[in-house]
């Protein structure tokens, strides 16, 4: 098919868009309208864990698709409860909330945030934030949010997120007082361009918070699910939350999102939280699927393993053509370019049939599927190093 074949202009124009039209996927490749093939380090913003339908979903979609779609929140089902209890064991942490969406799910982190805040700490709402943070697109994640630019568009925001800076434990302190309800941090920055929380640093701020009685919140919405390596990313820093969002990965390709809490702090009444298609039997049904490949015996290992491949490759990479440091954890890596680069290669890859993104103008951020192979990653090394030598 042609580009001209789809009615591409009746959709609201939100960014810009290569004149590409996806049809098709499966695992780490996708195909476009014209039928040529891409090797996907996207996957949908680290969404598509399992990679592009991938036969357990498939069947779990199907499978649940024949049974029940939706019968309401105002009811139980079955695979809601059986996915909040793969999580609360997994987690440690005793309630689940299902969302739509990463901003939904931290939304609801807020709001029960300040509900605990009401009950036990006289009415305390703030929430101490951190520069270059991004929890999400509605008004309360954006003003969470410190990403740059953002503190201008839409005004008036929602009051109540002061940022403190990443990794410097003072900036914490000194914004901490009588209005602060909790601290709430991505324990890597993923947007900002995979910046991660010290692990020295994510500890400090759990002794401050137990100290000063207030909550910590961690946005695991990119690096939960198995993306860096462990199924939480908390699990390799030993911090133990209070809340918790997942989402991306949770629904492997379909929207699935969860506010997560310890018993303690999960004080909605009745009436506080809900939503038309939260926890609905279909995405929930899929999120089971997911987090049951993962917890298989051998499956985390073996991201742990492509990880350390993906990332040697890279370095490897950069040592050869004179580029910069590589961070991340896992399989959420980002390379440095040393200069503003990242846009131009993002497009030569693309010509050349690989998919990657440049979340600031001189990184370029990789997250491809869980699953994927050594050999793919070579391969996307090669059509790389080829497209960062084009420019
Ligand atoms: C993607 C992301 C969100 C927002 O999730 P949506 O599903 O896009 O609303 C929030 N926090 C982090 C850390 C994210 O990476």
């Amino acid at each position: 098919m042609q580009i001209e074949d789809f009615p591409l202009q009746s959709l609201m124009e939100i960014t810009g868009r290569p004149p590409l039209v996806f049809v098709a996927g499966e695992g780490s490749w996708l195909e476009d309208h014209a039928g040529r093939r891409y090797l996907d380090f996207v996957q949908g913003w680290a969404v598509n864990c399992l990679g592009h339908s991938p036969r357990v979903i498939r069947e779990a979609l199907a499978a649940q698709a024949a049974r029940l779609v939706n019968c309401s929140p105002a009811y139980y089902n079955a695979p809601s409860a059986r996915l909040a209890a793969l999580i609360a064991r997994a987690s440690g942490l005793g309630r689940v909330f299902f969302a739509n969406s990463g901003a939904e799910a931290n939304e609801g982190a807020i709001k029960l945030a300040r509900k605990w805040g009401t009950l036990h700490r006289a009415g305390a709402y703030e929430i101490v934030t951190f520069e270059g943070a991004f929890h999400g697109r509605t008004l309360a994640t954006m003003s969470a949010s410190g990403k740059a630019g953002w503190d201008r568009l839409f005004e008036p925001k929602v009051p109540g997120f002061p940022k403190a800076r990443l990794n410097d434990l003072g900036s914490v302190e000194r914004l901490v007082n009588e209005r602060t309800v909790a601290v709430m941090i991505e324990p890597i920055q993923g947007e900002a361009g995979v910046l991660p929380a010290d692990p020295q640093f994510l500890r400090a701020l759990r002794a401050l918070t137990r100290e000063r009685g207030i909550l910590l919140i961690l946005d695991e919405i990119q690096t939960g699910i198995g993306r860096t390596g462990t199924l939480f990313g908390f699990e390799q820093a030993g911090v133990a939350p209070d809340i918790m969002t997942l989402g991306k990965g949770l629904g492997g390709g379909v929207p699935l999102a969860a506010l997560v809490a310890a018993e303690a702090v999960s004080c909605f009444a009745h009436g506080d939280q809900g939503g038309t298609f939260n926890g609905n039997p279909l995405m929930t049904a899929v999120g089971c699927a997911v987090i049951e490949t993962l917890v298989a015996p051998g499956f985390l290992e073996r991201v742990r393993a492509t990880g350390s491949r993906l990332r040697e490759r890279l370095a490897a990479l950069s040592a050869r053509r004179g580029l910069g440091e590589v961070r991340g954890a896992g399989l959420l890596l980002a390379l440095e370019l040393g200069r503003d680069a990242g846009a131009a290669v993002v497009e030569a890859a693309r010509d050349r049939g690989l998919l990657i993104n440049s979340p600031r103008p001189g990184c370029l951020r990789f997250m491809p599927a869980l699953t994927v192979t050594e050999a793919e990653i070579d391969r996307m090394i090669g059509i790389l190093e080829e497209a960062i030598a084009a420019v």
